[in-house]
This record gives C-alpha cells, sequence and structure tokens, in this order.
C-alpha cells in the first residue's frame, strides 16, 4: 500500500462551490464525459506539441484514449497517454480550480511555437466530473517522471494525494458513480454520449469493441469463407472535412461528409467551406439543401464545434437567423461556452462571426450567378427560400443579393430585378409612373386571370413560396416605383394605362337592376357588387379581393406578429359583373324574377369555383341547381 503522501485542503474561496457546481453549473449532467476526454485530447495534444517542439524525445506509442465502465464496481474510467501529471501538477492544476493548466503550459512555452490551439476553453471542466460522482481518483505518470500519484476526493474540499504505480504514461480518471447517476452505467449511453460530443475529436477514442465479419479464404468450392473478428471500437473521425484546407478536398469529400452528418438527408445543393484565422478562428463547412416550403424540418441541422469537440446544435444566436435553414458544422474557439443567451448575442466575437458567415453566403452566390447564370437559374427554385428570407431580414446581405436575386415568371423564364423593370415597364407602367408586377401566388387556380393577362401581353411572375407576401412587401420599399398587384386582385385593367375603355351596352336602369339582382342572389355584405364594362369576351363576373387586404392577410398566416390583428378579419370581396357579356343581357332578358335571381347566383358560383373559392355546402347546392338548369 501506498503511504499518503499529502492529506489536504483545496482552498477556494467558497467553502460550499462543490454542491453548487453538482447542481447548477451544467443542466446536462452528461456533459461530465465531455469534459473529461477533452481534458484527455488536451493533454494528447500538449505531449504532440512537445515532441514537434522537441522537447520529448522519447516513445510515443499508440496515443488512443480509452473510456471503459464496470458496471460491478460502478465506475467510469478516462484513460489517455497524454502528458500526464506529476504529483505536485496534479496539486496545482487539479487543486487549485481558478487555475487553468493550459495558461501555466503556454506560459511556459509561449516562445517556442504558436500555442493557442491548446488552451482549454472549458472552466471548471474536470470538476464536472463531481456531478454523477461521490468520488474520483485521478491516477497520473507525467511524461518525464518514473513515479505516479493518485489524487482521490469525495467531492467535498478534502482531498489525499499518494505515490502510486502506473505501467505508462498518462492519466486514468476514475469516477465512483454516484446513486443518483447509475443509467450512465451503460455500454449505450455513454456510446450514445461519446459520438454525440466526441465523434470528431483530433484524437481517437476507444470505447468497448465491435464484431466484424471478415473474408478467411476459401473453401472447398472456392467460396470466400467468414470469420467474425473484435475489433477495437473507435467512437471518432478525428481528422473531419472541415479541419482540412480546402485545396486537398473534392466534391466527393464533401458529399461523403455530408452524408456522415445526414446519413437520411437529400444531397445538398452546394457549400461553402469557412476558414478565418483573424481576428478571430472560424472553420466550418455550411452546406445548402434543398428546401421546400418545409421550414421547421430544416432547422437546427448546424452543429457548434470548439476545437472539434461538439458544443451544441443551437445556433441561433451565431448564425443569422436566414441562415437557419442551412446545414454543417461551425468550429470556433473565439464562440464563449456556458454563457447566458444574452451574453452570447452582444459578444463582439459572436457578432462578427455571424456578419462573415452573412458576407461569405452573399460572396458564394453572387459567384455562382456570375460564373454560371444558366445553372444559378436552376438551383434558383431551391436557394430562393435563402435569399428571399436574407433580403427581407438583414439590410446588408439585401444589398448584396439585389443584384443576383431573380424573378421567374409564368413562361419559366428568369430575370434579375432590373432587367426585369426594362423588360415590362413600356407596357406595365400605370399612369402615376409606377411599374406593375403582376404576379400569381397559384398559377393553377389563378389560371383564368393569367391567360387574360397573357392575352394582353402583360407578364406575371410566380410568387407562390411561403415568404414571399413579405418579400413583395420588403420590395416595395426598397424598389423605386415598382408595386407588386396578384392577377386576380381588383381588376388589372383599372391598373395600366394602356387598356382602352369599352363602352356598356347596357343601359343605366338595366345596370341597376342587374347589380340588385346579383346582391340578392349573392346575399352576404361582404361582397360588394359593381357592374362594370368589359369587352364581351371578357369573364361574366370576377371576384376580387383588394390586393392590400389579401397580403395582409397572407402575412398573418406565415406569422408576421405585427399582422396578426388581420387574420381574424372578415374576408372582403368585390364582385365585378361584366354588363357587356351575352349572360349579363340574358339575366335581364328573363321575364321571372326567381329565373333571374338563380341565373346571377349561377354566374357568380361559376366565378367562385374558378378561383377555387367554391366549397362545402355551397358546391353541393351549386352542383345541384347546374344539374337542374340542364335537365331544363
Ligand atoms: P481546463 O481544462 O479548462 O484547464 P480543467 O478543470 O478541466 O480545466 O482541468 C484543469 C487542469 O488539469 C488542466 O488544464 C490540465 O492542466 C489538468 N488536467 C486535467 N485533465 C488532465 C489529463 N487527463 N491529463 C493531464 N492534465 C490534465
Amino acid at each position: 500500500m501506498a503511504e499518503t503522501m499529502e492529506k489536504g485542503t483545496i482552498s477556494i474561496n467558497t467553502e460550499n462551490i462543490f454542491p453548487i457546481i453538482k447542481k447548477f453549473l451544467y443542466s446536462d449532467h452528461e456533459i461530465f464525459l465531455r469534459e473529461l476526454v477533452s481534458n484527455a485530447v488536451d493533454a494528447t495534444q500538449k505531449l504532440r506539441k512537445l515532441v514537434s517542439m522537441g522537447e520529448f524525445s522519447g516513445e510515443l506509442g499508440d496515443l488512443r484514449i480509452e473510456v471503459s465502465f464496470d458496471k460491478k464496481k460502478k465506475t467510469i474510467t478516462v484513460s489517455d497517454k497524454g502528458i500526464g501529471m506529476t504529483a505536485d501538477e496534479i496539486k496545482k492544476y487539479i487543486n487549485q480550480i481558478a487555475f487553468s493548466g493550459a495558461t501555466e503550459f503556454i506560459e511556459k512555452f509561449k516562445d517556442k511555437a504558436d500555442a493557442k490551439d491548446i488552451i482549454g476553453k472549458f472552466g471548471l471542466g474536470f470538476y464536472s466530473a463531481f456531478m454523477v460522482s461521490d468520488k474520483v481518483d485521478v491516477l497520473s505518470r507525467s511524461y518525464n517522471s518514473a513515479e505516479a500519484a493518485r489524487w482521490t476526493c469525495d467531492g467535498s474540499t478534502e482531498f489525499t494525494l499518494t505515490a502510486d504505480q502506473k505501467d505508462d504514461r498518462g492519466t486514468d480518471v476514475i469516477l465512483h458513480i454516484n446513486k443518483d447517476s447509475e443509467e450512465f452505467l451503460d455500454e449505450f449511453r455513454i456510446k450514445g454520449i461519446l459520438e454525440k460530443y466526441c465523434k470528431f475529436l483530433p484524437v481517437e477514442i476507444k470505447f468497448g469493441t465491435r464484431e466484424e465479419r471478415e473474408e478467411d479464404g476459401v473453401d472447398k468450392d472456392n467460396k470466400p469463407k467468414y470469420k467474425t473478428v473484435t475489433k477495437d471500437r473507435i467512437i471518432n473521425n478525428p481528422s473531419p472535412l472541415w479541419a482540412k484546407s480546402p485545396t486537398d478536398l473534392t466534391d466527393e469529400d464533401y458529399l461523403a461528409f455530408y452524408k456522415e452528418l445526414y446519413p437520411f438527408g437529400e444531397p445538398p445543393l452546394f457549400w461553402i467551406h469557412l476558414n478565418v484565422d483573424y481576428p478571430f478562428t472560424l472553420t466550418g463547412v455550411l452546406y445548402f439543401p434543398k428546401v421546400k416550403n418545409d421550414f421547421e424540418l430544416n432547422r437546427n441541422k448546424i452543429q457548434l464545434y470548439s476545437r472539434q469537440v461538439f458544443i451544441t446544435d443551437e445556433v441561433k444566436d451565431v448564425v443569422p437567423d436566414f441562415l437557419m435553414l442551412l446545414h454543417g458544422v461551425l468550429d470556433s474557439p473565439d464562440i464563449p461556452l456556458n454563457v447566458s443567451r444574452s451574453y452570447l448575442q452582444s459578444d463582439s466575437n459572436v457578432k462578427k462571426i455571424s456578419q462573415h458567415i452573412t458576407k461569405k453566403v452573399a460572396d458564394k452566390l453572387q459567384e455562382m450567378f456570375k460564373k454560371d447564370r444558366a445553372d444559378f437559374e436552376k438551383k434558383w427554385d431551391d436557394i430562393n427560400i435563402f435569399v428571399k428570407y436574407g433580403m427581407i431580414s438583414d439590410e446588408k446581405f439585401y444589398d448584396r443579393a439585389k443584384e443576383f436575386a431573380l424573378f421567374k415568371t409564368t413562361q419559366n423564364k428568369y430575370y434579375t430585378f432590373d432587367d426585369y423593370r426594362n423588360y415590362i415597364k413600356d407596357l406595365q407602367t400605370d399612369k402615376d409612373g409606377n411599374v406593375i408586377h403582376l404576379y400569381t401566388s397559384d398559377a393553377g387556380k389563378q389560371h383564368s386571370f393569367i391567360e387574360t393577362a397573357n392575352l394582353k401581353a402583360y407578364d406575371v411572375l410566380i410568387l407562390d413560396g411561403v415568404l414571399d407576401s413579405h418579400f413583395i412587401n420588403t420590395l416595395e420599399q426598397k424598389l423605386d416605383k415598382v408595386q407588386f398587384r396578384r392577377v386576380d386582385s381588383d381588376t388589372i385593367d383599372k391598373l395600366i394605362v394602356k387598356d382602352e375603355k369599352v363602352e356598356s351596352v347596357m343601359s343605366q336602369a338595366d345596370q341597376d337592376k342587374l347589380k340588385g339582382l346579383f346582391e340578392k342572389a349573392i346575399n352576404n355584405p361582404a361582397m360588394s357588387v359593381t357592374i362594370d364594362s368589359h369587352a364581351p369576351d371578357h369573364l361574366p363576373v370576377t371576384v376580387t379581393m383588394s390586393e392590400w387586404a389579401r397580403r395582409m392577410k397572407d402575412m398573418a398566416k406565415t406569422g408576421g406578429g405585427m399582422y396578426g390583428f388581420m387574420g381574424s378579419m372578415p374576408d372582403q370581396y368585390s364582385v365585378s359583373v361584366n354588363s357587356n357579356h351575352a349572360m349579363a343581357s340574358k339575366i335581364i332578358a328573363e321575364t321571372e324574377e326567381s329565373r333571374q335571381v338563380e341565373l346571377a347566383k349561377q354566374a357568380f358560383d361559376l366565378a367562385l369555383l374558378s378561383q377555387g373559392l367554391l366549397t362545402g355546402a355551397d358546391l353541393t347546392s351549386f352542383i345541384k341547381r347546374s344539374v337542374q338548369l340542364a335537365s331544363q
């Protein structure tokens, strides 16, 4: 038995710091493993550094870190073959919580090499072990000592330090798991935690073994034989793609890494490799996935790492909101960890990182646009949602994106904003000089209106995405003398100067009578009826909603808080009856009023039907009435 070298009290300011740590420091107890394995990685990296600086010339051997557990003894052990600690170093590094061993290490070696990448940034890292342990042993042998030392502490401020034996260099941290934490003494639980936090740590981590089928010669028929072999199970990929230089990587590498991150995802459209080392350190790869209108499914897919240690997939405050739909990995030791949300948002590095990412995304899109316009157009349907979201929410991004953002028309053509304005301005400028951009939000339902517009040689844009009503609003604010009108809003004829007026063939008295008949047939105060004179081949009845009211309702639907009140307003429609259509004169010519009302109702229902507005009981009675009318 080794003699106790020392018993002592850990000098910390508050006697009661341990219970506080246990309770409040980390809500996620499982991160103790992340902290201990990160320390083991740091210790290994420090040793590698010493080798590269010529400070250590012994055998490195296998540097693998091993995590193991013993269900009977109720222990979890993290073993490394890193730099190790002498008894004095244990006292210094482990006992003095506030004292960072890494700082000392850097002090010592700061003139020899750039040691900044070995600074531990996990604060009270080691002590998180007490969240799950009754007692913790640290058995360690320094790289430059034959002696080992064992430190034992039960979570109070008392510790013992004894001389001990250890065959090889490095540190074993042995946790004696407490009653409340026995859930962690489970193979799948530990494996799960390691895979979550340690998947890309830069030193191989072994946990248990796994069985593998291997070829084993051939049988008498010359067919291959197999045997089952047991191999070490390595949890991590120590050199993930983002840590490599972009010049060494092919498209296949990026696609393969995407698969590693999201095994079930569809291949991404393209990606950006981030690589900054001044004024902050940031590496990472951001992928543009194929996003349709399913927003929520695609959010929270970016993982945040700090020197290859997984931190979180809540990157809300680091990545601008509109880029939350991207996928991939960000790695930065300059993002402060374990701090509150509000602190994070005001952190200057975090702000710079967020701005940098926005700029890189704009650069990439612009480059793609310039390099291969046809290919950019092909991708537009998939990426327009990012670009529009960005333009709505970020001024700087808007200014970049207005050069390459596209409009898509019902003819499947793509134009930049400027090109489109020039293309339509001759025909579609109203008397106040506004260039009227007609659009459809549903080319199927609004088909008859698109056809009418096209007949007049007007062009129609497709703006049918979930964000488009907001996007249109942004554009109207930003673009000078540009206004948007949905093809079925009010009547497009009113908006365009060049449209000649058509005289009504119906007397004023008949027009008034017609109005009354329609009002009676519709019997709904939310529908206001007007009698208008259009060409005889124009639709007999059109039902429209004012552009403004409809847009407000759309925005309320897609969550714009300030428009919320609009959601509860009843729909207001205008019903325009074409007095020059044969149907109008037929209704007037009927002798019986009940018959007139029936025909008016039929014409009105047809208009609703053509816009997909006729549903439920109204639709059923329309069908019944049609059958009746056809059999008369
Ligand atoms: P941090 O890692 O942030 O410095 P920790 O409390 O996790 O804080 O660890 C304190 C110090 O203890 C470390 O800086 C390091 O010097 C030392 N240490 C912890 N674990 C090990 C280990 N496995 N091998 C060598 N030294 C270690």
